[in-house]
């Protein structure tokens, strides 16, 4: 998805869980076999929300009844965020550039933490890049190869720290002309308020995958880390790396997630604000940490910086590690490289 909350020829992101599976043959092997709690069940239900696939399993009392919870939960949160849905905030706030507008105190959130998360990363992630995804045809998905100077005409609308917050009146304004984007940080976001309602009725085993930004709650069954695939970016119907996941969240940035080639050249989605093309140097970027919302935003920002300036990115943010494949090397954060199978 992308524009995370984008509609739309999006690539599905096949970023594969194989807890429930691989449980239960480990456990054959060992001869144990999984069984479940008495009183609690175990529910797994996957829908299409955010131009995504949505998975959700949830063990414990009414698994079905907080699945259904979390689907609406994420239906009225992309329904707000999202730049591709006319009536939702972002839109608002978009139609009505240079003038402030009144949003919800989680819209204002999200904007802030990407604001904040702009000036963590120099400005490699920048919620401002909309002008230039629509300038390229990502969102309306007619895509195009933009001249030099239409980029640096659209660039001049691109900076975050334009955008004004005024908390107390819950209220946000853009400069004219600038696009206010949210697809790098909202899809994780919405997955942290899915984990909030799930951890609000005590659930204590979960996870949710939207579209290869997953989270979990708690462990496996047999008390042993979830596992999560992470694709090959030169073929994404590989999986080229398994990391235990243990009450938290990885997202993945990828080359192969969304784009249009054109005289051989690959153009995907994740643009550096400092030129307007593509961001190139690295294939894709896992980030694993406590929140979504932080990965998501880090592994476009990291994807943006490159091999050098985002590794130093990575080292330099406490909790969070690391994966950086390019087409000719990989790094492994050193927390993450001890627990990584390749
Ligand atoms: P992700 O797949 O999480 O890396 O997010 C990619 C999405 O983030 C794109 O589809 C755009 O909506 C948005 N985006 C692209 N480039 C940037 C950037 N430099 N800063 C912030 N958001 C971006
Ligand atoms: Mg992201």
């Amino acid at each position: 998805m992308s524009g995370h909350v984008n509609r739309g020829h999006s690539f599905v992101v096949f970023v594969v869980l194989i807890g429930v599976g691989l449980v239960t043959l480990l456990g054959y092997y060992f001869g144990y076999v999984p069984y479940l709690q008495a009183g609690s069940t175990s529910t797994q239900k996957t829908t299409l929300l955010m131009d995504t696939v949505v998975d959700i399993r949830v063990d414990g009392r009414n698994p079905e009844v907080l699945i259904e919870n979390v689907f609406d939960t994420v239906e009225d949160l992309e329904g707000m965020l999202s730049r591709f849905i006319a009536d939702s905030e972002i839109s608002e706030i978009n139609r009505r550039a240079g003038q402030w507008v009144k949003v919800s105190p989680l819209t204002l959130e999200v904007i802030e933490l990407g604001l904040e998360l702009g000036a963590l990363t120099g400005g490699a992630f920048d919620i401002t890049i909309g002008a230039v995804l629509d300038l390229w045809g990502f969102g309306s998905g007619e895509y195009y190869v933009p001249t030099e100077e239409e980029l640096q005409s659209v660039l001049a609308t691109v900076d975050y720290r334009n955008v004004e917050v005024d908390k107390g009146k819950s209220q946000v304004r853009i400069p004219r002309g600038t696009v206010l984007d949210l697809g790098g940080i909202a899809k994780g976001h919405i997955v942290d308020q899915g984990i909030q309602i799930l951890r609000n009725a005590r659930v204590e085993r979960a996870f949710i995958n939207a579209g290869g930004d997953i989270s979990a709650i708690g462990r496996r069954q047999d008390n042993q880390a979830w596992r999560v695939g992470v694709q090959d970016p030169e073929n994404p119907s590989e999986i080229r790396f398994i990391l235990p996941l243990d009450d938290q969240s990885v997202v993945t940035s990828g080359d192969y997630q969304r784009f249009f080639t054109y005289e051989d050249v690959r153009y995907h989605h994740i643009i550096d604000p400092r030129t307007g093309y593509p961001a190139r140097g690295v294939t894709s970027v896992t980030i694993v940490g406590d929140n979504s919302a932080t990965c998501d935003a880090l592994s476009t920002a990291v994807f943006v910086l490159g091999w050098k300036e985002g590794r130093e990115l990575v080292e330099r943010v406490p909790d969070v590690e690391a994966i950086i494949v390019s087409s000719t090397d990989v790094w492994i954060s050193p927390g993450l490289a001890k627990v990584v199978t390749r």
